[in-house]
């Protein structure tokens, strides 16, 4: 449930009603919005009475309403507003479009730094690479690991741009934590509860990747995993599902823009590159995305996708990268929003 404060409630009203949701054994998470502040309620009710009507009657207490979807905090139900945050100089879940670009995999100095500056001179707002790699055979490479990091981090000081990569096990993150600006989880953990619960004590924002088979109830679930470690920091990431389709690598849900737009005010990202596969269906896919609704959209590109050690199929060229963003403009202009 969540408890909606009064306009202009006091702090110790806020405080009051927080250590009562304590008291009676539940966990408080308060949102400030503009007018008014909002408390969620959560926790285990197993064999709990729950005390509305004591938290109803605190003074500066607006109402107390129950939230009906399993997931609360993530819910829209709590707060109207997209949720928006910053990530170092960007700005994700407002009006600009938020545009995450670069390669699969980080190979090398010179493969990074040159596919960071073309994504940056294009408009992206943050740089992605992976150092470590979830790849389906235990042959493959597997990323350049901590040295991968480095490589992105000096990637950060020569362009400025904020730094997405994945982690794949709990015991990276203090090492992550040092060297980027965004957690990814990818779609082959994003139902690993343990990661997802650690991810939700950590200060970086998180970038949930929705699983091959998750639906949009149980993908939500896992962004309430992570919000009610207290990390509010998360943004949601379409990259296509498992079906019977062989023609492209997965498929592409655009449904999935608007639905989680209903359900939740965490701000939701398109993957076009995973979610079709291939180069020739990004551009068109990324273009859907925005009019769909999107806040953010993720992008492969690199400079010389024939000898990429991964994803190379999907991914653009820096120039097809920078025709992209300009045929994003004018969409993202008529459903009212920037690039
Ligand atoms: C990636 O972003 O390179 C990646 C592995 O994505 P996903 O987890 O969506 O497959
Ligand atoms: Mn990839």
């Amino acid at each position: 449930m969540i408890v909606v404060m009064k306009n202009g409630a006091k702090k110790e009203q806020i405080e009051k009603v927080k250590s009562t949701i304590i008291e009676i054994g539940y966990k408080p998470h308060a949102i400030k919005g503009v007018l008014k502040s909002v408390i969620g309620v959560v926790g285990d009710d197993r064999g709990k009475v729950i005390h509305l009507e004591r938290l109803s009657l605190l003074e500066g207490v607006e109402k107390v309403v129950p939230i009906s979807q399993p997931y609360k905090l993530a819910s829209r139900e709590i707060t109207e507003r997209t949720s928006r945050f910053r990530v170092d100089k960007a700005t994700v879940g407002g009006n600009k479009i938020c545009v995450i670009a670069g390669p699969c995999s980080v190979e090398n100095e010179e493969q990074l730094i040159t596919i960071a500056k073309a994504v940056k001179k294009a408009g992206a707002t943050m740089l992605r690479g992976g150092a470590f790699k979830p790849r389906t055979s235990p042959y493959s490479f597997q990323g350049l690991g901590e040295e991968g990091l480095k490589l992105l981090a000096k990637a950060k000081e020569v362009t400025g741009l904020p730094i997405v990569t994945e982690i794949m096990d709990t015991d990276d993150l203090d090492l992550l934590e040092d060297y980027t600006d965004v957690l990814q989880i990818g779609a082959r953990n994003s139902q690993n509860y343990s990661l997802l619960r650690r991810v939700g004590r950590s200060k970086k924002a998180v970038l949930l990747k929705r699983g091959m088979s998750t639906t949009i109830n149980e993908f939500l679930m896992c962004a309430e995993y992570i919000l009610s470690e207290g990390n509010e920091k998360v943004m949601l990431c379409e990259r296509g599902i498992r079906t019977f389709e062989t023609a492209t690598r997965n498929t592409f849900d655009l449904n999935a823009i608007p639905v989680l737009k209903e359900k939740t005010h965490l701000p939701v990202f398109a993957d076009p590159s995973h979610g079709t596969g291939y180069w020739q269906y990004v551009t068109p896919m990324t273009l859907a995305s925005i009019a769909a609704g999107a806040d953010g959209i993720a992008i492969e590109v690199h400079n010389n996708p024939e000898v990429a050690v991964s994803d190379g199929g999907q991914s653009l060229k820096p120039k097809k990268f920078a025709e992209l963003m300009k045929k994003a403009a004018p969409v993202a202009k008529a459903v009212g929003r920037k690039i």
